[in-house]
């Protein structure tokens, strides 16, 4: 085995024994790897503090070309508490999205744009004023699927590619729903739909919606954290994202479980009530 020093984020811990544990890290250069410690003790860090939303300096033994090994020691550089207002949203959102992280990352897959991103979401998370989260949230989860390879398409009709536009006539109140196909992973139009055969899996977004969306489709979190985005529309995107995800992660990447979406969309019904 080799030494190998890098820097990373847990993912998760399972204890196996009294006196061990696995980590499941994720790395900017190898990605995700499971590393054993002996004695959990040391998982606090040499200073006492708690290391589950940090970002670590990590020594560790791998084996030869192999994505596990052993702990040798862990020292957290930067720790998010969560402390400022509204600190069970910040945790709930950040809990979410580490555990949608930890599902959708594959073994031997170094994804170092997933990582940075990861660590500005926690930061932010950390940071900004709560009124900001559910933004930034949005954006995050939408930059992070589409990373993966799971960008749905919200710009035109993905049967023909005929551009879908909100109502131009804002007096109208248009609110017939676009309809976006869950197989297809993007917007489809009436008469595309129309001539689809079979059974279609389909969820309605409100035009108000789809246009939000497309927006943080392309901003930076920054961005996207100054986007008014209401917990009902948070929750009818984290909906609609979890059936895609159901649907194409489940079919491609044969995921064990998904009970993680759906503890993420209780949790941010139950964000701020
Ligand atoms: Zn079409």
């Amino acid at each position: 085995m080799a030494i190998h020093k890098t820097e990373g984020i847990i993912l998760s811990t399972a204890d196996w024994s009294e006196s061990s544990q696995t980590l499941t890290v994720f790395t900017p250069d190898r990605g995700k790897l499971v590393l054993i410690v002996k004695g959990s003790r040391q998982l606090n860090g040499k200073r006492g503090r708690p290391l589950r939303f940090a970002r670590l300096e990590i020594n560790c033994y791998l084996r030869e070309g192999s994505e596990s090994g052993y702990l040798s020691d862990v020292e957290p550089v930067e720790v998010f508490m969560f402390e400022k207002d509204g600190q069970l949203g910040r945790l709930t959102f950040a809990s979410g999205a580490i555990e949608l992280l930890n599902n959708l990352l594959t073994a031997l897959d170094p994804q170092p744009l997933c990582y940075q991103i990861t660590l500005s979401f926690l930061r932010m998370t950390n940071s900004l004023d709560k009124k900001r989260l559910p933004g930034l949230f949005a954006g995050y989860i939408l930059r992070l699927i589409s990373l993966l390879g799971f960008r749905p398409n919200l710009v035109g009709c993905v049967g023909c590619g005929k551009e879908i536009a909100e109502a131009a006539d804002n007096s109208k109140q248009q609110t017939a729903p676009i309809l976006f196909s869950i197989e297809r992973g993007g917007i489809i139009c009436e008469n595309c739909r129309r001539s689809m055969a079979g059974q279609n899996q389909m969820v309605g977004l409100s035009p108000q919606l789809h246009g939000k969306l497309s927006e943080l489709m392309t901003s930076s979190l920054e961005e996207a954290s100054q986007k008014a985005i209401s917990l009902k529309e948070l929750n009818e995107a984290v909906d609609m994202l979890t059936a895609l995800l159901k649907y194409h992660a489940g079919t491609i990447r044969h995921l064990k479980s998904f009970d993680f979406l759906d503890k993420l969309v209780r949790a941010v019904k139950t964000y701020g009530g």
